[in-house]
């Protein structure tokens, strides 16, 4: 990009500090998905930023959210207005949100919140970072339009503290996937995840949260398993913000857990830090992305927006690495998941994967879902013991 048309750029990204507000009055506060927030509140506390953050998404955030949005929008839209509603209430006067152009609402969210929290009276400022644009100079830039810091330890310590969090709770994440259909003693994974999230949030230090992704795994592999228990595996796909919020996704991965089955779950917040923030040149692996390119070329030639592509990606990925089935799950009337939604019949078809869709929006009720999720649980666990009987006939 020539240096004028990022100056441009860069006006336009901060032109929405229109409050004077000064660094040291400075409240930030972001929207709540998943456990983005374990990283993003290490960066900008060690930043010198006092933080306000929203309460975990529940039906009152909901409430809030419907309230205030026009009817067709997303559901995560819905919930990432009612976080910056219920931060503003609590004293948050700078906003954080990322936004991404492309062909989906998600490149709107920031125009429409601003437009509705001034129509409703609050004074803010809002700091955009842009997916596509926002490499680790743009990254730091906004960082320091926030907090005025110029202190090179400081955003040391606040990266590696926040990269180091964000690969520590996702592989404590990825460790209660597997270890919960298979625990002896029922709800010690849990346990277990529960007590490293307290850990892992509460640890400052950069030595400390350098050790923290290897303690966790050696505490996981003290939980007794019941090894040759079979156990079918099952990929989670679908839109980011549901995949991430357990309020929005109704706690699929435990459900399905306490079935029996393994979830793996193709999105995890640090593949996406670890793939957005770094310089590509430090990127030596097959990204997430790449990997679903040259998956999904047998059915969409290029990517739309959302996660479409990965969806269709990761199922033929899943397909041919003996996943069992595949859970796609996306917020009522996504556009993006809906072009997955229709390409993935043919798919499922032509790669012999069961696929079980879940839409999920705000008058969606468990019990119907887990109904569902049971069958399907059945299906898969059926064609599962099938295979494995023709495995010991062979
Ligand atoms: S991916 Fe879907 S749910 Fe997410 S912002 Fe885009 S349209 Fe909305």
């Amino acid at each position: 990009m020539d240096k004028e048309k990022e100056k441009k750029l860069n006006k336009k990204r901060f032109a929405q500090r229109e409050h004077s507000i000064k660094t040291k009055d400075r409240v930030v506060a972001w929207p709540r998905m998943g456990n983005i927030d374990l990283s993003m509140g290490a960066l900008v506390s060690s930043l010198g930023a006092k933080i306000v953050m929203p309460p975990q998404n529940t039906n009152k955030a909901l409430e809030i959210g419907v309230k205030n949005s026009i009817e067709g929008i997303c559901l995560p839209y819905k919930l990432n207005l009612a976080n910056y509603i219920m931060a503003l209430e609590n004293g948050a006067n700078t906003l954080m949100m990322f936004q991404a152009p492309g062909s989906c609402r998600f490149g709107n969210y920031t125009k429409m919140a601003q437009k509705t929290l001034k129509k409703m009276g609050y004074k803010f400022d809002m700091i955009v970072f842009d997916m596509y644009q926002s490499k680790m100079k743009q990254t730091l830039e906004a960082f320091w339009h926030v907090t005025r810091c110029i202190n090179p330890y400081r955003y040391y310590k606040g990266f590696s503290t926040g990269f180091n969090k964000a690969f520590a709770i996702d592989t404590a994440e990825r460790l209660l996937f597997y270890t919960r259909p298979r625990e002896i003693n029922k709800g010690e994974a849990e346990r277990c995840y529960k007590k490293w999230y307290e850990i892992i949030r509460d640890t400052t230090s950069v030595r400390d949260c350098k050790k923290l992704k290897k303690q966790v795994i050696e505490d996981f592999k003290k939980i007794p398993i019941d090894e040759d228990k079979i156990v079918p595996k099952v990929y989670l796909l679908g839109e980011f913000f549901v995949l991430l919020d357990p309020f929005t996704n109704q706690e699929i991965e435990k459900t399905l857990g306490d079935l029996g089955v393994e979830v793996q779950r193709q999105i995890f917040f640090s593949d996406w830090l670890e793939h957005v923030l770094q310089p590509s040149i430090f990127y030596k692996k097959e990204s997430h992305r790449e990997r679903c390119v040259r998956y999904a070329k047998d059915y969409m030639k290029r990517a739309i927006g959302g996660e479409c592509l990965e969806t269709v990606g990761d199922t033929v990925y899943a397909a041919k690495n003996n996943i069992d089935g595949i859970i796609h799950i996306m917020p009522f009337s996504c556009m993006p998941e809906i072009v997955a939604q229709n390409i993935l019949p043919k798919v499922s078809r032509n790669e012999n994967i069961p696929i079980l869709e879940l839409v999920l929006d705000e008058q969606t009720g468990k019990a119907g879902n887990i109904t569902r999720i049971e069958a399907f649980v059945d299906l898969v666990m059926r064609k599962k013991l099938r295979r494995e009987n023709d495995k010991i006939q062979k």
